[in-house]
């Protein structure tokens, strides 16, 4: 929705500008320029969050309700006035500037990921485009191995944050480095991912701190358990000032479906029981204490908060609910 709405605004300033109107196209290039990123403060933190790849794909179904009928989820997105078969999700990491450290949640797509170039991989243009240089970021931290959130570590073997120090889960590295995930089938996201673990993860193995729930990524920011989804998947919980937010990776596949029906089966996981079992507490956390949220799939800016409606939950983006 609101990708749609920015697409519409920037093709109508363009339009302006054809039309004559020069100082519009200036303005449509910094529209679509300043849409790459957004920038909220949560108490002494300055947060960003950055757009890396900006494509329409066919679902939610199967990403989200793989275990629906596809009618159900069809159903649902016309409910809520959403395209049927068409989503653009957000691939969304996530900066924060404690005042000491520039922190980086997740790499986007890179080379290798999800969405491929030039839709993905567009995280170190983000960076710049909202004044951080890549060389500047203090510390990665990873919460999962899937290829749309390592695939940026590197390009061309080179590492894309020069100067970081890496924070990974431990369970996490240990299943993605163990031999027999490469004996998965080659077209496999199992597969694709354990090989840019290879590619892209191992050779930054000597900078790497590995953490387990409850651990401490530095001041104000702690290791939550989100596993499921991937057997060592983590959200992070970030305090600062009696401000809190929760970066929560990808506990979400889309803000409608996945929220409201957090039983369904998301396709990625590799846990679905455990994935649903996360969902259903990761979500009424968020909702209970009131946090907000940094959701990477949810749309672009990707910001939110969580609401219990009825059997499920519902996301407010921050749009509508202003900044905390
Ligand atoms: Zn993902």
């Amino acid at each position: 929705m609101i990708t749609l709405s920015r697409r519409l605004v920037t093709g109508a300033l363009a339009g302006l500008a054809l039309s004559g109107a020069r100082p519009a196209l200036a303005g449509a290039a910094a529209l679509a320029e300043a849409s790459a990123s957004r920038r909220i403060r949560l108490g002494a933190f300055t947060i960003t969050t950055l757009l890396d790849a900006d494509e329409t794909i066919d679902g939610p179904w199967p990403i989200v309700g793989e275990d629906r009928p596809r009618e159900e989820v069809q159903a649902l997105m016309r409910e809520n006035r959403l395209a049927p078969d068409r989503f653009t999700p957000g691939f969304t990491p996530t900066l924060i500037e404690t005042g000491t450290q520039r922190i980086l949640f997740d790499t986007g797509n890179g080379e290798v990921g999800f969405i491929p170039r030039p839709a993905g991989g567009r995280l170190g243009q983000a960076l710049r485009r909202a004044g951080i240089a890549p060389e500047t970021i203090d510390l990665v931290v990873i919460t999962h191995c899937h290829t749309d959130h390592i695939g940026g570590l590197l390009d061309g073997g080179v590492p894309q944050f020069p100067n970081a120090a890496y924070v990974v889960g431990e369970a996490e590295y240990r299943f993605w480095t163990a031999e027999e995930r490469l004996s998965a089938p080659a077209d496999s996201n199992t597969y694709r991912s354990a090989a840019v673990v290879r590619s892209h993860l191992v050779p930054l193995r000597e900078r790497i701190r590995f953490v387990g729930p409850g651990d401490t990524v530095a001041p104000g920011i702690d290791v939550v358990a989100a596993f499921g989804h991937t057997p060592g998947h983590l959200a992070f919980h970030c305090e600062s000032e009696g401000q809190r937010m929760l970066v929560w990776g990808d506990c979400a596949h889309h803000e409608v479906a996945s929220l409201i029906h957090p039983e369904w089966h998301a396709l990625f996981d590799l846990d679905k029981d455990q994935g649903i079992a996360t969902r259903r507490a990761i979500y009424a956390m968020a909702a209970t204490e009131r946090l907000l949220v940094a959701g990477y799939h949810t749309a672009f800016p990707s910001l939110g908060h969580v609401e219990a409606r009825g059997t499920g939950y519902r996301w407010i983006p921050v749009s509508e609910s202003g900044t905390p």
